[in-house]
């Protein structure tokens, strides 16, 4: 990628990062995903290989046929202000 797509700007850097896939109220964070981030905005490009490989884990774990390296607990809170 040689520029970003949300703003503009010309520098976006290869980062590892985490990433959090969500579908009908379940979730899972993925750590060290690779990805494209802009200097600027922040905003993240994965490429669509690395996204399909996450859906596959996720609906793997989901349905049972492959087991997690860890699980982690999440606090939950409605935001009020
Ligand atoms: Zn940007």
């Amino acid at each position: 990628m040689t520029k970003c797509n949300f703003c503009g700007n010309k520098n976006v850097e290869l980062r590892q990062t985490d990433y959090i896939y969500q579908h009908k109220g379940h979730y899972m964070l993925f750590e060290n995903v690779p990805c494209e981030e802009c200097t600027y905005c922040g905003e993240r490009y994965y490429e669509a290989n690395t996204l399909k490989k996450i859906e596959k884990e996720f609906f793997e774990v989901l349905n049972r046929k492959k087991v997690p390296s860890r699980k982690i607990e999440m606090p939950v809170e409605v935001f009020s202000m």
